[in-house]
């Protein structure tokens, strides 16, 4: 039973694009009677706040989300520290003092001729005396991962057989020179300790994949399987990121998207499926074929959520929604939904149209004398979806008008508006009172 984790960075909102990497784990997860984890990766004690955690799990729990486990790479910083020092034993881990601009100073150099802008390992070299020295004018080191310069290769869950050659790339810094941890190294301890045994992440990780199988190589531990899915981009080819706001799944779910509608184009988009609304995620996670994902760009046009919402909701059952309805203060019941749920885009439109039925509406009587003539042919109640018919047919009886002529005044006095929900499902929630009234030319 797979073992997978979603590791988001508490800087900022998740967006669509990071949804696509939550979902497709949650998905191979619970296929497979696995289980999911909530990593918060908050090394960067700067950038990270505990708001941006908080917010990150609601908007998981409102895609219907719920992690097995969450942990906070910041309550783990022991683990860490041993991993350093079992680094630091196998000789993998070699104390660096440059600074950052002679580093910028060294890649410069390297790219004037011509090279490319990887760390020399100067460092390497050092002699004891050379690093005493550091150490007493006040530098701190940082501490680089020493590479094994070979082609790194694993069978990619999404790309299929995939390689990196490790001889192209710096080593990298897993501790900073103030002892902080970067990305690198405590994703691999926790990965190890939680027994994460996929990882699914976006293919912006490929490099660092190559990496970390040397850090879990060098850890002794086993290395999970990788797959790496392509990203989310706008139909301009625009990446996403921190700062899509408006693609921010709490500003989708503030716009009255459904979580549903979300999902279905985060994770079908760039796959072999079609684009179309799923009603669960479970659903979702039967469609998703990590092998079927395409590896070109998954482009996606924000005006897509539009249409998925609308087509979501006219296939939705009263009971997936009644909860909603009354905290929106709409009644009608289930015969209400049915008679305007293909009529609205996002599920507050549903208020309007209830506003409709109760009232006050503005209506609209172009021929006064035919509205009259219309009321008082109003049938008795009860009324049920038959009383339209046999309204409509007594008016038309009476007044010789047909079609667009008899509909249109009937629907504009009625309700005001020249489109909505069919009025024969519409005429028994308004009621007869309400009818007479509008007919009548009362708001
Ligand atoms: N915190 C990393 C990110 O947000 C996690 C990458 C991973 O899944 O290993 O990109």
């Amino acid at each position: 039973m797979p073992v997978v984790r979603f590791a988001p960075s508490p800087t900022g909102r998740i967006h669509i694009g990071n949804t696509r990497t939550a979902l497709l784990n949650w998905c191979v997860a619970k296929r497979a009677g696995g289980r999911f984890i909530l990593r918060f990766d908050d090394t960067d004690r700067e950038r990270s706040r505990p708001e941006y955690a908080e917010a990150i799990a609601v908007d998981l729990a409102w895609l219907g989300v719920a992690p097995d486990l969450t942990v906070r790479q910041s309550d783990r910083i022991a683990l860490y520290d041993a991993a350093v020092e079992r680094l630091q034993d196998a000789g993998r881990l070699y104390a660096c003092y440059e600074t950052e601009e002679e580093l910028e100073r060294r890649r410069k150099r390297q790219m004037a001729r011509g090279l490319p802008p990887v760390y020399d390992r100067a460092a390497l070299k050092l002699t004891v005396a050379e690093k005493m020295a550091f150490e007493m004018a006040g530098r701190r080191p940082h501490w680089r991962f020493l590479l094994e310069h070979r082609i790194v290769a694993w069978e990619d869950g999404v790309r299929g057989p995939a390689h990196i050659d490790t001889a192209s790339l710096s080593d990298p810094v897993l501790v900073r020179a103030d002892g902080g941890y970067l990305y690198t190294l405590p994703s691999v301890v926790d990965d190890i300790d939680l027994a994460v045994d996929h990882v699914i992440r976006g293919e912006d990780h490929v490099t660092n994949t190559a990496v970390q199988i040397q850090i879990f190589q060098a850890l002794g531990a086993a290395v999970p399987a990788f797959s790496h899915h392509n990203l989310l981009t706008t139909a301009s080819g625009e990446g996403l990121s921190k700062r899509s706001g408006a693609l921010s799944i709490g500003s989708l779910r503030d716009g009255g998207l459904e979580p549903m509608a979300v999902a279905s184009l985060a994770m079908l988009t760039g796959t072999a499926e079609a684009v179309r609304p799923v009603a669960t995620l479970a659903e979702l996670a039967g469609l998703i074929d990590l092998s079927r994902i395409s590896r070109a760009p998954a482009r996606f046009d924000p005006a897509d959520l539009e249409t998925l919402n609308a087509r979501l909701l006219h296939e939705m059952p009263h009971a997936a929604v009644a909860g909603r309805l009354a905290a929106l203060g709409v009644g009608g019941g289930e015969a209400f939904w049915l008679a305007v749920r293909g009529n609205i885009v996002r599920l507050t439109d549903a208020a309007s149209w209830w506003r409709v039925v109760t009232g006050p509406v503005a209506p609209v009587l172009e021929d006064r004398a035919f509205a009259q003539a219309a009321a008082a042919l109003l049938p008795p109640e009860p009324w049920d979806e038959g009383t339209w018919a046999a309204w409509v047919e007594a008016v038309k009886a009476a007044t010789g008008a047909k079609g667009r002529s008899l509909f249109m005044p009937l629907r504009l006095a009625l309700t005001g508006l020249e489109h909505g929900p069919e009025l024969k499902a519409l005429l028994p929630l308004i009621g007869r009172d309400r009818a007479l009234a509008r007919l009548e030319g009362a708001a």
